[in-house]
């Protein structure tokens, strides 16, 4: 059985935690979470271990990627399965600061974004959300200075936002996508599928499967426009609110309308009762 991670909660313990993991100049994999881990993350822990000699995983609730009337005070939080769950993957480092340590008395500094950040999606719905995840990102990439860091495409906007991010600052870290892990019924594995009560529960895969049906209506030719109106139209019948589905550019999130002008990505965002959930999926 490999060493259990250590576990770093300040900067000169996280310091120290990386002088020893870089000693034999050891390659560095960042895979930043909120906790509350499912297989969706040990997924991108398992791609980090293959990409990389050593593994860092940051557990920490951002606050400044949630709005006053979010859910950052009842985000679930659970450090103790969680890192039972990173020994057992082997994970080297597990980065698990307090809010303090991360925002210190004063803290006044904000990575600006635009871009992908800008696309008219989750920005349009959470418009301080990319602004929070890039604060975040920037700081741990500077924290731990990786080589390459793990996002997962269920948060397709937030890869892109990161990516474009990670470039334009020079920060050096290459970002790696990874798959989206999905419960068998095909419902996107979410710390916040938590939150659904049993009967919301068995609704919730509607979302895969209109997005299943509008990626095969547009791969036989129809327009984007009539293939997302039959999608949305499942997505309502089962209850939910939408607040988008769309066809983007997968690579620009720029509107598209037909196969031909590019890859599509079709994203979409949607309440059940009280629960917000995203997903999306390649054409
Ligand atoms: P979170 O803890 O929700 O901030 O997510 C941390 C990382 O895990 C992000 O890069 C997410 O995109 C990724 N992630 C969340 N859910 C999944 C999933 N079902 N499959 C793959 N990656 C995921």
């Amino acid at each position: 059985m490999a060493r259990p991670p250590v576990v770093a909660r300040t900067l000169p313990a996280l310091r120290r935690a990386l002088g020893d993991l870089r000693r034999r100049n050891a390659s560095v994999a960042l895979v930043p979470t909120m906790g509350a881990l499912h297989d969706g993350h040990l997924s991108l822990v398992r791609l980090a271990k293959r990409r990389a000699t050593k593994v860092v995983v940051s557990v920490f609730v951002n606050p400044t990627q949630f709005a006053p009337h979010e859910d950052f005070g009842s985000y679930p939080r659970t450090w103790k399965a969680d890192a039972s769950k990173l020994a057992a993957e082997g994970v080297d480092l597990i980065w698990n600061p307090d809010v303090k340590t991360m925002y210190p008395e004063g803290f006044a500094t904000r990575i600006e974004v635009d871009g992908p950040a800008v696309a008219g999606l989750e920005d349009r719905f959470r418009p301080h959300f990319f602004g929070g995840v890039a604060t975040v990102v920037g700081k741990l990439f500077l924290q731990v200075r990786p080589d390459v860091a793990i996002f997962g495409s269920k948060d397709f906007q937030q890869l892109r936002v990161v990516t474009r991010m990670a470039g334009d600052l020079d920060t050096g870290v290459k970002v790696i996508g990874a798959p989206t892990i999905r419960e068998r019924d095909g419902l996107a594995m979410s710390s916040r599928n938590v939150y659904l009560t049993p009967e919301e529960r068995q609704v919730a895969p509607t979302l895969y499967r209109a997005m299943k049906e509008t990626a095969k209506q547009l791969r036989a030719g129809k327009s984007a426009d009539a293939s997302l109106s039959v999608g949305a139209k499942m997505i309502t019948a089962a209850g939910f609110s939408l607040d988008y589905f769309e066809a983007r550019h997968a690579d620009t999130l720029a509107p598209i309308h037909s196969l031909k002008a590019g890859p599509i990505r079709l994203l979409v965002a949607a309440k059940l009762g009280k629960t917000r959930l995203i997903d999306n999926v390649a054409v």
